[in-house]
């Protein structure tokens, strides 16, 4: 074989390895690096054909120019609370405690607004949320911000300028990258859980009448999200929430989510019922564990008196720490295949 054939020979073995470049990498932004910490939130979702989303900014990216950010084509927010649209925002990476990290405040915008603005993202959540993030872009920018453009049904990113999808409780929204043939589908699904925004975001005028009362305002419904990737995969986003059947009748039976991540707070999950919600409603192929409210690890590992290890010794789907800043790559199966 001379070098041509050669050449012409790698060329066709490589058409026929196609899979490499078809998984979805998924990367939580926590507050130490390779660690699950008690603050961790947000997560990078990059689709294989270059779409990128930030799913719940919360308090552990340092802000916009965060350079672990990079790309961010669409901004998801389950719901207002400090912790997932992000009233604080972390000092430094690593600074504090990883049960504890240290946070400044980032107010009046939130980092959820302050990242949508300067990435000229879509806002891509439940719609009285949108309205609430939209304005606080209109804020920091001075230009209003109108429904995202659409081409059949689907938004091409990156979108000239911050937009907001026009989406409620069962909305679609599709973000598709130029030269692709499919977008991701972003779906908005239920979660039984509270929304009510911090009292430092709001306007001076609403803090004043409601702060004597400790009571804020609501945004809607709090929600979860149900993402479907170009590959096959399609992962339930938890949000924040209790076990509710339409995790059986919604995102098992009529999206069919192999891939769940989950937010396994105290305050809505103990770890019989991440299992009873795993096990036998959702049943994906693997579960992320996020949003822990602990340290569930040290040096990567998980620490096993954890309340996060009592809770994967029950699960029957593949389990994985959301470590922050290591990425994982799933394929259309809802399988790891690498960095976990
Ligand atoms: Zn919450
Ligand atoms: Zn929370």
């Amino acid at each position: 074989m001379n070098a041509a054939q050669a050449g012409a020979a790698l060329a066709f073995v490589l058409t026929l390895l196609p899979a490499a470049a078809q998984n979805v990498k998924i990367t939580p932004i926590g507050s130490h690096p390779g660690e699950l910490c008690a603050n961790d939130r947000a997560t990078i979702f990059e689709d294989p054909t270059g779409v990128r989303i930030l799913y719940d900014a919360g308090q552990t990216v340092t802000g916009a120019d965060d350079p672990r950010l990079g790309t961010v084509h669409a901004v998801l927010l389950s719901h207002a609370h400090g912790d997932h649209i992000g009233d604080m925002k972390l000092k430094a990476v690593g600074a504090g405690s990883c049960g504890n990290s240290e946070r400044v405040p980032a107010g009046p915008n939130s980092t959820t607004a302050e990242i949508a603005a300067a990435k000229n993202a879509a806002i891509v959540m439940q719609g009285d949320m949108g309205s609430f993030i939209g304005r606080k872009v209109q804020n920091i920018t001075g230009k209003p911000v109108n429904p995202c453009p659409q081409t059949d049904g689907a938004t091409t990113v990156p979108v000239a300028a911050a937009c907001r999808s026009a989406t409620y409780l069962g909305g679609t929204f599709i973000a598709k990258s130029a030269s692709a043939t499919k977008g991701v589908e972003i779906t908005i699904v239920y979660a039984s859980h509270s929304n009510n925004a911090p009292l430092s975001l709001l306007s001076e005028a609403h803090r004043a009448l409601l702060a004597p009362d400790d009571i804020s305002i609501v945004l809607g419904p709090p929600t979860g999200y149900v993402v479907k990737f170009t590959n096959g995969l399609v992962a339930y986003l938890s949000g924040d929430t209790g076990v509710h059947s339409e995790m059986q009748t919604v995102v098992k039976d009529l999206h069919h989510a192999n891939l769940a991540v989950l937010n396994f707070g105290s305050s809505a999950m103990d770890a019989s019922a991440a299992a009873y919600a795993m096990n036998e409603l959702v049943r994906p192929a693997s579960v992320i564990l996020t949003h822990v409210n602990e340290a569930a690890s040290k040096d990567g590992k998980l620490l096993p008196a954890s309340r996060t290890a009592s809770a994967i010794k029950l699960l029957r789907a593949k389990p994985h720490l959301a470590l922050s800043e290591r990425t994982m790559e799933f394929d259309g199966k809802g399988m790891c295949v690498a960095g976990c």
